[in-house]
């Protein structure tokens, strides 16, 4: 068994070069998926992970990410153990501290995959070393594995074309998504996996991304331009409008959320080959009706986290099965 990479807290954990190649075997798995479950391709796939054992234990709600590694794990062979409600239904709710949790998981399941309310979780649980984890969203932290699918989802979007620009609209102080996305961002400028050379952050002041994120983005040589409101100009100048929710459960308060919201004529002043993404859940800021847009692939981007987890989890677990797709 090798490994590429060992643990995920951030996307900084991920190198350019194994990001490249994880990139490249989730296209390649997207490409053979097909709809038939007993299709050649998908039952390639069963026998890479077989034997190995995949834990998920969630302190926080979740639909995509906990499903979505779950499908990943068991659609490459391997099996999953773990709690969707880990705060009542393990013994943290005895008192059982993260760290003594983590190592007990260790003894029973090959990679973890956390997620966690508090920020720093992440690092608390890879820094024991026992087991390999993957963060799912750490608090307000970060939530790396939405961003790698987030850009998967650009790359395919963009082509070759290097010279995008991204706007992040919400609440960007407590959406984890975005901290993460704009990290991976920064750190890709001036590689060949580069798509984004310019950012606008449209938030309410209170809200507004963490300053030291602006910084790092800035430093890596990427154009910020914050804005307090959506207007025709921004929207006009979005090549990939990413929208996010007011994150409630951790205090957020948007005061007039309709300013920050999509609305059919607002979508109508995005370029045509404008992509509409969000990480979802999705409250009233990306209206229903906009679904069928051609811009809107929010549903493709969440489809897109399965290939992008199942290549995760092999360059962790089986990174030798990498060469077998292509990567
Ligand atoms: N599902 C994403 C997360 O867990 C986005 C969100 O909840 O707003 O961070």
């Amino acid at each position: 068994m090798t490994s590429l990479l060992r643990h995920i807290v951030s996307v900084s954990d991920v190198s350019i070069p194994v990001l490249g190649r994880i990139f490249s075997a989730a296209e390649s798995i997207k490409r053979n998926f097909g709809q038939d479950p007993f299709s050649d391709g998908r039952i390639r796939l069963q026998a890479i992970l077989q034997g190995a054992v995949v834990a998920t234990i969630f302190y926080e709600p979740s639909t995509r990410t906990r499903l979505c590694f779950e499908s990943a794990a068991l659609r490459l062979g391997a099996s999953v153990i773990g709690t969707e409600n880990a705060g009542e239904f393990s013994s943290a709710i005895k008192g059982e501290t993260l760290a003594d949790t983590v190592r007990i998981v260790a003894g029973y399941a090959d990679l973890l995959v956390l997620r966690h309310p508090a920020r720093g979780s992440a690092t608390e649980a890879a820094g024991l070393n026992v087991i390999p984890v993957i963060n799912a969203g750490d608090g307000d932290g970060e939530h790396p594995t939405q961003a790698l699918l987030d850009y998967f989802t650009i790359m395919e979007r963009a082509g070759e074309q290097s010279q995008g620009s991204l706007t992040c609209v919400g609440d960007l102080r407590y959406g984890r998504t975005v901290h993460s996305l704009l990290r991976l961002v920064a750190g890709l400028r001036g590689t060949s996996l580069e798509r984004i050379t310019s950012i606008n952050l449209v938030a309410p002041p209170d809200l507004h991304l963490p300053e030291a994120l602006v910084t790092t983005a800035e430093q890596a040589g990427v154009k910020v331009q914050v804005h307090h409101a959506l207007t025709e100009g921004v929207l006009q100048k979005s090549d990939f409008l990413y929208l996010t929710r007011v994150q409630k459960e951790r205090g957020a308060v948007m005061v007039d959320p309709t300013a920050f919201a999509l609305t059919l004529a607002r979508a109508k002043q995005l370029p045509s080959s404008a992509t509409i993404m969000h990480p979802l859940p999705r409250n009233a800021e990306l209206p229903t009706e906009l679904d069928s847009l051609p811009q809107a692939q929010h549903f493709a981007q969440a489809q897109n986290g399965l290939f992008v987890r199942m290549a995760l989890l092999i360059a962790i677990l089986r990174a030798e099965a990498l060469e077998g797709l292509g990567a």
